[in-house]
């Protein structure tokens, strides 16, 4: 059987053609299919133009005809790109964007008959209630009471889908249901920044007794890292159709440990759908910037400059979207699952992240000057806080069935959220503690030659850190690749408001006893950062060592999916969230409800798929090998061979490995029946890492064994080798 290779001159062909579409520099193709609500008032005028921006900013109602306005001026933008329909575009909790188009046509019916006019009014631009009983609402909506609302969200820009023939302007929105309950990523997320803009301005003001801080926006920059492979390899694998990721498959002898992968060469196919998909991306918007092969073969990553969390959010689930797009266009499919392939490392999202205030100052910026060393010093007493007192629920918002391969594999982070911060703000934390002010030895240099310096960062690197300070942000490390990033956001957001709403509770108290303010906010600050030291760590995180070292800090340990979404049941730990009108208790119910049905779900359709592939293909291999095996071994013996007792052997350990497989695929196939026993969750979760998790690794041994025994030509399927390594 032959399996077409990334490189053969067909395939590359296809894709330089495809390349060849793209033209221009990125700052010029940049946003040319986007419209931003700036762009929207530049459009307006006078009054209009203000009544639009208070609608923006502050929420002000617009009125009928002013939405008319609105909705004139973007349909008019639409349609000078040729576009015929529009779609509320809005990101239910099914891990990808939704979208239900409709035309701008309407028809008008008059005397003289009826005509069909381009028509967009401003009450559908602002909300749609679209059909909404087949997403996941986790109990929040029976399917009798249905209604779901998108909302548009101005706050994110529009932009024009130019798949097919048909281009299409999707209108960012948020999801609720007819209770106003969040149905989506995006309602949560935008209410925790909106708690955390309003805490975090009041910390900062606290700390100087002024009010010049107006509001404080939260910043992220995703690394988003996936695998290409030949689409036709796809094809070839139920496995990755099905689960997104490999259920059986040998490691190659050669895979990743000569490290020569890892910022190597693009080769030439790659590189024409990077161009491609980065023009694309350009054009929506999306400010792309770096590129390279990631440390596995076939694997690649994709950074963009960072934006406010919002419109960051947005922009990497669209980036997805279009990878996994234009990946087809070449030929290529796109993985974005967090672990493809077994032995070979997996796939995360780096989200940095920081804060900034509305003069544009960066708060994890360490500063210059005395001022801003202290309000370094306080924010970073805040988010040590955050991090230590809601550890828990920023496990949980990285936990899925996809991580679980991942995190803590040595590879990644591990299960448990500590904090690194570098040498220097380690130190810089002890001083803190020590009450010895806010000195900081950063801007080290070292000599190559005498004309060759090299500037030292604050911090060096650790990968093993799943939360870890690199110079003017925090890198959260452990969030998978296929996932949403609103999620961990919206949690650590607001855990961070939680944190400066803590702190300056305090800091009022003291000031209220009559404290001099600069002393009061550096006790308050000494005492934070003590008080969190337990969740900071500078070692090794992939260590046995640092696993019984957490559990004796006191750190939650929870190892897989069904440990971290405990933690959401706990009414004390997720209290914050209620508090800050991130989630209601009903919403945080119905977010646990859905994870673990998407979990139990995940491992149903791996467990139906491997015992599937492993009786309709695996066995039949092995049971031609076993027929060519015997065939051999006749005519051996008849040949008068002096011993065939190898090939006896041979035989018998196919058809060893034949029961052995038959046995365990029934075993896997049983093992579901109990996944969804008595609608509970909690049952199917324990059942599932007791049961159905073992019964899958010992039927994938015997796939592997089998693997090794059948005959290259008789392997059903394309193997690691062939996926993973393209020749050329
Ligand atoms: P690394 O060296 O960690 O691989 P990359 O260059 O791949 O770094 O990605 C770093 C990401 O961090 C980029 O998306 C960058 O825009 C983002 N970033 C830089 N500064 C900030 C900030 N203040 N807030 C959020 N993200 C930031
Ligand atoms: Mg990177």
């Amino acid at each position: 059987m032959e399996y077409p290779v990334l490189s053969s001159p067909r395939n590359l062909e296809m894709s330089l053609s495809a390349a060849a579409r793209v033209a221009g520099s990125p700052a010029e193709a940049f946003g040319a299919w986007a419209l931003t609500w700036q762009q929207i008032e530049a459009r307006m005028q006078g009054e209009a133009a203000a009544g639009f921006r208070a609608f923006v900013r502050e929420g002000v109602p617009m009125s009928k005809e002013l939405a008319n306005q609105v909705a004139e001026v973007v349909m008019l933008w639409a349609r000078n790109h040729g576009v015929t329909h529009y779609t509320h575009w809005f990101q239910p909790l099914t891990g990808i964007a939704a979208e239900k188009h409709d035309a701008f046509m309407s028809l008008k019916y008059g005397p003289d008959g009826t005509q069909a006019i381009d028509r967009l009014p401003g009450a559908l631009l602002l909300q749609a209630e679209p059909d909404a009983s087949s997403f996941p609402s986790g109990g929040l909506r029976a399917t009798h009471t249905a209604r779901g609302y998108t909302v548009w969200d101005p706050t994110t820009p529009m932009f024009i889908r130019r798949d097919g023939l048909t281009p299409t302007l999707a209108v960012p929105c948020a999801y609720v249901s007819y209770t106003g309950h969040a149905l989506d990523h995006k309602t949560p997320l935008l209410r925790a920044l909106t708690a955390l803009s309003k805490e975090g301005t009041r910390f900062l003001n606290l700390l100087t007794g002024t009010d010049k801080v107006k509001q404080v926006d939260a910043t992220l920059g995703t690394e988003q890292e996936y695998f290409l492979i030949d689409r036709e390899h796809l094809a070839q694998r139920p496995d990755l159709v099905m689960a997104g990721r490999t259920l059986l498959g040998r490691v190659p002898e050669r895979n990743q440990q000569l490290e020569d992968h890892y910022f190597g060469p693009i080769p030439a196919r790659v590189l024409a759908f990077m161009g491609e998909l980065e023009h694309e991306l350009y054009s929506l918007g999306v400010p792309v910037k770096t590129r390279h092969c990631e440390v596995a073969p076939g694997q690649f990553e994709l950074a963009p400059i960072f934006e406010e969390v919002g419109v960051a959010v947005d922009h990497n689930l669209l980036a997805m979207d279009v990878m996994r797009r234009v990946a087809e266009r070449h030929g290529l499919a796109c993985l974005l699952h967090e672990k493809p392939f077994a032995g070979i490392n997996g796939s995360g999202k780096h989200n940095n992240w920081s804060m900034s205030t509305d003069a544009g100052e960066n708060l994890l910026d360490p500063g210059d000057t005395a001022e801003e060393r202290a309000r370094f010093a306080a924010v970073l007493a805040a988010v040590l806080t955050a991090v230590h007192q809601h550890a828990a629920l920023m496990r949980v918002t990285v936990a899925s069935a996809g991580n679980d391969h991942r995190l803590g594999a040595n590879e990644a982070p591990p299960p448990i959220i500590s904090a690194y911060l570098g040498d220097a703000i380690d130190a810089l934390a002890d001083a803190i503690e020590r009450g010895d002010g806010y000195d900081l030895r950063i801007g080290k240099a070292i000599s190559i030659t005498k004309q060759l310096q090299v500037k030292l960062d604050a911090t060096d690197r650790n990968r093993t850190a799943p939360f870890a300070f690199t110079g003017n942000k925090f890198e959260f490390r452990a969030v998978g690749s296929s996932e949403n990033c609103a999620w961990p956001m919206t949690v650590l957001n607001a855990a961070v408001a939680d944190a400066f709403k803590t702190l300056s509770d305090r800091i009022e108290a003291g000031l209220k006893a009559g404290g001099d303010r600069a002393k009061v906010v550096a006790d308050v600050v000494r005492e934070a950062v003590k008080a969190a030291r337990p969740v900071r760590f500078e070692g090794n995180g992939y260590t046995e060592e640092w696993v019984a070292e957490a559990k004796q800090r006191g750190l939650p340990v929870l190892q897989h999916t069904p440990a971290a979404l405990s933690a959401l049941r706990d009414t004390a730990g997720t209290q914050f969230l209620l508090a800050h009108g991130v989630f209601d208790q009903e919403e945080l119910d119905a977010r646990h409800e859905i994870l673990a049905e998407r979990y139990l779900k995940a491992l149903d359709i791996e467990a139906g798929t491997l015992a599937d592939i492993a009786l309709t293909r695996v066995l039949p291999a092995l049971e031609a090998q076993a027929s060519n095996s015997g065939d051999a071994l006749l005519a051996f013996k008849q040949s008068g061979a002096p011993s065939t007792a190898r090939q006896e052997a041979r035989l018998h350990a196919v058809a060893d490995l034949a029961e052995l497989l038959q046995v365990a695929a029934e075993a896997l196939e049983a093992s579901r029946e109990e996944l969804f026993a008595g609608h509970d969750v909690a049952k199917g979760m324990q059942h599932a890492v007791d049961v159905l998790v073992p019964a899958l690794a010992a039927l994938r041994t015997h796939c592997d064994a089998a693997e090794a025994v059948v005959a290259d030509a008789l392997w059903p399927m394309p193997k690691y080798r062939a996926m993973l390594f393209p020749v050329g």
